[in-house]
């Protein structure tokens, strides 16, 4: 079913308010991610690492686990698989159970290993730093794909959707979209490339906080004026 987001003619019109042009829409996201700005001055990728091989190993690691719980496991990983080598030849069996506690560890295992075996195939055994040869590697997509580029390459090719942004966004009327893909390109549209990687980390930040999911905090939350979905005026 698709899910409704307060926006244009939605929430503004059900309140007596005119529509919202797409330039005040660009012009509210702004605003959104300068307070959201203030509010979360370190806003960073919680993910722990130290290169792009490490961050795409945890990002990996990341899907259905919270940030923190991988944080435990890929100290001990990280010591022991040193290169994309490394990972193409680990013993699946023992690789499972050193990541068990990250959840759906057998797909994890053979994405992480059929991943780096494609990276030493393909690319000498380096993380390459453009979306289309990141998404052609097994158990990467656009998103895994997007936290690696903004992260550890610098480089805003995209915006990370996660459940939080989609969630979020939606609230916010920033989008009437339901899948990843879509309410990307409508934030790539409101948003300038120069933060497209920030703005993601903000609303996840904002979503574990604030916007939290079963109920979120409108009476805290300082997008109040800023959100056609606020349960308090
Ligand atoms: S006002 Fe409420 S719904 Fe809107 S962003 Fe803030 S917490 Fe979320």
């Amino acid at each position: 079913m698709r899910r409704r987001a307060a926006g244009r003619s939605t929430a503004a019109s059900r309140r007596g308010r005119p529509a919202e042009t797409p330039a005040e829409r660009k012009a509210r996201a702004r605003r959104i991610i300068a307070r959201l700005s203030r509010e979360f001055p370190d806003a960073a990728c919680a993910l722990d690492h130290r290169n792009p091989l490490e961050l795409l190993v945890a990002t990996i690691l990341s899907a259905q686990c919270t940030d923190a719980r991988v944080n435990q496991v890929t100290p001990a990983l990280f010591a022991k698989y040193r290169n994309a080598d490394a990972y193409a030849t680990a013993d699946p069996g023992v690789f499972e159970r050193e990541i068990q506690s990250t959840g759906f560890f057998r797909n994890k295992t053979k994405s992480i290993i059929g991943m780096a075996q494609a990276l030493v195939e393909r690319h000498a055994g380096r993380v390459p730093d453009s979306m289309e040869a990141l998404v052609a590697l097994p158990g990467v997509g656009r998103k895994t794909a997007n936290v690696v580029l903004g992260n550890a390459f610098g480089k805003n090719d995209g915006i990370v959707v996660d459940t939080h942004v989609q969630r979020i966004t939606a609230l916010l009327g920033l989008t009437r979209e339901s899948t990843p893909e879509k309410i990307e390109r409508d934030l790539m549209a409101l948003v300038p490339r120069s933060q497209w990687t920030l703005v993601s980390h903000l609303l996840i930040l904002h979503g574990r906080k604030t916007c939290v999911a079963r109920r979120p905090r409108c009476e805290h939350c300082r997008l109040r004026p800023l959100c056609p979905s606020a349960r308090v005026p």
